[in-house]
């Protein structure tokens, strides 16, 4: 059965049995408090905890900053039509 397997975790490395979670969209701060945006495979799977950690608020942060984008676009849009 495909749920038996063991699956490997593509963001912390340890080992799962299980379906495990779709890794996009996570996100994280390295040791210097950089953002980490990484990109995953299709097939990529990572467990529970790291769905927990860093998928669900690695969504939530890059919709955030997808809203900042925009905003600072429709900013910059607006100063280039006022600038004349
Ligand atoms: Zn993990």
């Amino acid at each position: 059965m495909e749920d038996n397997k063991i699956k490997k975790c593509c963001i912390c490395g340890r080992e799962f049995v299980g379906y495990g979670n779709n890794p996009d969209g996570a996100a994280w701060m390295d040791q210097f408090g950089r953002p980490q945006l990484p990109e995953f495979k299709e097939d990529d799977v990572c467990c529970d905890e790291c769905d927990g950690m860093y998928v669900v608020p690695g969504r939530i942060y890059r919709m955030r900053l997808r809203q900042e984008e925009a905003k600072k676009a429709k900013g910059e849009a607006k100063n280039a039509e006022t600038a004349d």
